[in-house]
């Protein structure tokens, strides 16, 4: 069990049990989202070991856009905007971005004529990329391995936290490495937001990586607990993952609040979020159930994190399935149910399958290459944002 980050606390509220069948796993996986009863701070417990993470991550390279998106592009406009609206962004302002993937949120102060940049990201592939394309530093390096010489004007996580087992270690190294009177940027999804209005993908934000679940209120707990204060914090939805992020900006004072205040909303926007995720799985499950039970032979594009969850969460798994795809080089090759996961390509030797498609934010792209590109006649069933889409 992973007791509650902020208070210690170990007596939880078991929210969901999340399952996961990813490619080359014999047996699914799974976490618990949970609430601790005394903070009311909402994470996942019982998280897979490291080394199952670890080889998550590494299959995770596709992320890195070297022609970012203009979605994400304008993600990082946004945290930018509100990090130059209260922090005076001269030459010298020394910047440490963590977990900089190829600098695209750091590059904007390069552009804004900020000469002291510095990324740290795991993944040498990106931070060589970051390289290449920005011109920027970018260590191969961790919060644990990092060794600076003086704190920082200003250090940001963008997309960071909601992924760190080790809250409480990691707000402590935050702290050492913020300059006194400097500031902190913090951009991570808003927790209370998941249970806003009915999600285009269920149970999306329960991705395997994502172990924290913060609100405005959990998130000051974390951070008033390591010696910063509140300068601002806005919740700004953004198109691009279509959810909410918290952006928040945090000075260092360098004097520790120990108890933390009493997170009252997490816990209930999360049980909505579950109840509206049901909702919207029992559509699948439907679909599931009648692929199941005509034999009709499936090709399931997509083999990433919602077929992780489909295969788990429906009868997606006793389909009579012919075919994985996936485009992820990093996953062709490896198995999924015992069928070998192959490049687009290879759909045109199942002529006549039903083809399942396991994307939500993909899914009119996916669509159209196997009309256009494939003259695709066979069936093609597709989780579009605005419902099942059959034909
Ligand atoms: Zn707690």
């Amino acid at each position: 069990m992973r007791p509650c980050e902020l208070c210690a606390g170990e007596d939880l509220d078991l929210i969901h049990r999340q399952h996961f069948l990813f490619p080359g796993q014999v047996q699914p996986v799974h976490y618990d989202v949970v609430s601790c009863r005394a903070c009311g701070f909402a994470f996942a417990s019982d998280i897979p070991d490291q080394s199952v993470l670890n080889s998550f991550y590494q299959e995770s390279e596709h992320h890195l856009h070297q022609e970012v998106p203009a979605g994400l592009s304008r993600i990082h406009d946004d945290f930018f905007a509100f990090v130059q609206r209260h922090v005076p962004l001269s030459e010298s302002v020394r910047v440490l971005d963590i977990g900089s993937g190829m600098g695209h949120f750091l590059s904007r102060f390069k552009a804004a004529g900020l000469v002291d940049l510095l990324g740290i990201e795991p993944s040498p592939t990106a931070a060589r990329l970051g390289m290449e394309v920005h011109g920027l530093e970018i260590r191969t390096e961790t919060m644990d391995t990092l060794s600076a010489t003086h704190p920082f004007d200003l250090v940001s996580l963008c997309g960071v936290l909601e992924h760190i087992a080790d809250l409480k270690r990691s707000a402590g190294q935050l702290s050492e490495l913020v300059e006194e009177g400097g500031h902190l940027f913090i951009a991570v999804p808003d927790g209370v937001s998941f249970g806003a209005v009915p999600p285009a993908e269920a149970f999306l934000e329960f991705a395997l990586e994502h172990i924290n679940f913060f609100s405005e209120t959990s998130l000051d707990n974390l951070l008033r607990g390591a010696g910063f204060e509140k300068v601002d914090v806005i919740s700004q939805h953004n198109d691009f993952y279509d959810n909410h992020y918290l952006l928040a900006l945090y000075r260092k004072t360098g004097s520790r609040m120990e108890t933390p205040s009493i997170d009252r909303v997490s816990a209930s926007s999360l049980h909505r979020y579950v109840a509206f995720s049901q909702e919207k799985l029992a559509c699948v499950e439907a679909l599931a159930r009648q692929l199941e039970d005509s034999g009709e032979p499936v090709v399931i594009w997509g083999a990433g994190s919602l077929t992780s969850r489909l295969l788990c969460d429906t009868r997606l798994a006793h389909v009579n399935l012919r075919a994985v795809i996936d485009r992820n080089k990093s996953l062709q090759g490896k198995s999924l149910l015992g069928v070998a996961i192959s490049a687009p390509e290879s759909v045109l030797q199942h002529a006549g399958a039903t083809v399942f498609i396991a994307s939500t934010t993909y899914a009119d792209e996916i669509r159209r290459m196997l009309l256009d590109q494939y003259a695709w006649t066979g069936r093609i069933i597709s989780l579009a944002p605005e419902g099942i889409v059959s034909r």
